[in-house]
């Protein structure tokens, strides 16, 4: 039988019918809603689906790419060659006194509530982030002063032989948008946090402020990956870019934000191509005027 309905078929086995999309466009899990077809898109509800996923892909030589909320991926128009996997089935949250456990597909808004529910601060920050827990262990993400290695105690990791492993805190080496689970492909089944106990009015008074400020000062009523690019050392790139004249620079549909020129932002129709051409003349503009780099912080994938 042919390689590929061999492995169609196999997949049938493991997953139930609607969680198998095939050329799925990714614009529909992407955040920035640009990206062409991925030939599978699939969303396993378990564990030990996800891990059959894995060992099945390896076997067949088939590539996989893991996905969350999609908050940070911009996927290029051409889509995704062999399988992206989608965690965000895989969200169940529980809470032991001041530690919380939340699998990899929880949005950090769901694991928020529960800190709220359970008078637990230290989460606070994460509140207004629209990732999913898994994609913020692997970005380390982090905004008003706050990340996740400082709440992180350690991490449950699927790695590609099929090896489960609990990373401590130390050893998933979380930097600025860096982390292990990048570094070597490991895939977060679980984060484990360690929070205080607090009181109810001050974390829900933080929460509320910090998604206030989100809304002022964010282009939240469009669609984007947040922050584009990476703060380059002893630098902001919002202030580079409006330094360089560029807010309401546009290519297309994409458009470097009026309200926050570090985001660029889609407003309708916008191709992933139209949104590297911004990129690049961004980069360059910044480059020539100021003699500094800009790295994207939004991870792109996918083929031309
Ligand atoms: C409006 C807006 C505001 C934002 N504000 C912030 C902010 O304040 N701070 C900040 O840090 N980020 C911010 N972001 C970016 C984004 O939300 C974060 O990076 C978030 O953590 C990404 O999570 P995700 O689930 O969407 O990951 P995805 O975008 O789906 O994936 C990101 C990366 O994580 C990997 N990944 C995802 N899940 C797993 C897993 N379980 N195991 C292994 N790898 C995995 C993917 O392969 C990919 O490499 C913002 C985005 C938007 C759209």
């Amino acid at each position: 039988m042919n390689q590929k309905i061999e492995f169609g078929l196999k997949l049938q086995k493991l997953l139930n019918i609607e969680n198998i999309k095939i050329d799925e466009p990714m614009k529909k899990h992407t955040s920035f809603k640009v990206g062409g077809p991925a030939d599978y898109l699939l969303t396993p509800e378990s564990f030990d689906q996800l891990k059959g996923l894995i060992s099945l892909c390896n076997s067949y030589s088939v590539p996989y790419y893991i996905i969350g909320n999609g908050t940070n991926l911009l996927v290029r128009d051409g889509g995704i060659r062999g399988v992206v996997i989608k965690l965000t089935k895989l969200n169940k949250v529980s809470v032991n006194g001041e530690y919380i456990k939340a699998e990899c597909g929880a949005s950090l808004n769901s694991v928020a509530k529960e800190t709220l529910k359970y008078n637990l601060t230290g989460f606070e920050f994460a509140s207004g982030i629209p990732g999913s827990v898994g994609g913020a262990v692997t970005m380390n993400a982090g905004a008003y002063n706050g990340e996740m290695s400082h709440i992180i105690e350690s991490a449950l990791v699927l790695d590609k032989d099929g090896n489960i492993n609990t990373i401590s805190n130390k050893d998933l080496e979380l930097s600025y948008r860096m982390s292990a689970i990048l570094k070597y492909n490991y895939i977060v089944l679980e984060a484990l946090f360690k929070l205080t106990k607090g009181e109810k009015y001050k974390i829900k008074g933080r929460i509320d402020e910090l998604t206030h400020l989100r809304k002022e000062k964010q282009p939240l009523e469009y669609a984007s990956a947040g922050s584009t690019f990476k703060r380059p050392v002893g630098h902001f790139a919002a202030k580079l870019i409006d330094d360089c004249n560029l807010r309401g620079e546009s290519v297309g549909d994409a458009e470097v934000s009026t309200k926050h020129t570090g985001f660029i932002i889609n407003k309708g129709g916008a191709s992933a191509k139209d949104i590297l051409k911004l990129i690049s003349i961004v980069q360059k503009s910044v480059k020539d005027k100021f003699d500094v780099d800009l790295y994207t912080e939004v991870l792109i994938i996918g083929e031309d």
